[in-house]
């Protein structure tokens, strides 16, 4: 992964964002997001900052082991 898709600026080189948290997985009930997080290889939500670009809160869905970006949106944005 050498670079992340901000939805106001596009493609930006990944220099540009900040990693902040790796989040439990959409789905899990409040306790066992805090107690029995489970760490999976193959899908992780993390929230990044566009901290040299427009500073946008980005909510991104990706495989750790791949870097592959599955889904970028925008922090609070509803998605389907
Ligand atoms: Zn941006």
């Amino acid at each position: 992964m050498t670079s992340l898709s901000c939805p106001f600026c596009g493609v930006r080189e990944l220099a540009e964002f900040a990693f902040h948290k790796t989040l439990p997985n959409a789905g899990d009930d409040p306790l066992s997001a805090v107690y029995l997080r489970i760490n999976q290889v193959d899908d992780s939500h993390e929230y990044w900052q566009h901290v040299r670009g427009c500073r946008a809160w980005l909510k991104a869905r990706r495989n750790p082991s791949t870097g592959e970006v599955l889904e970028m949106n925008l922090l609070g944005a509803v998605t389907s």
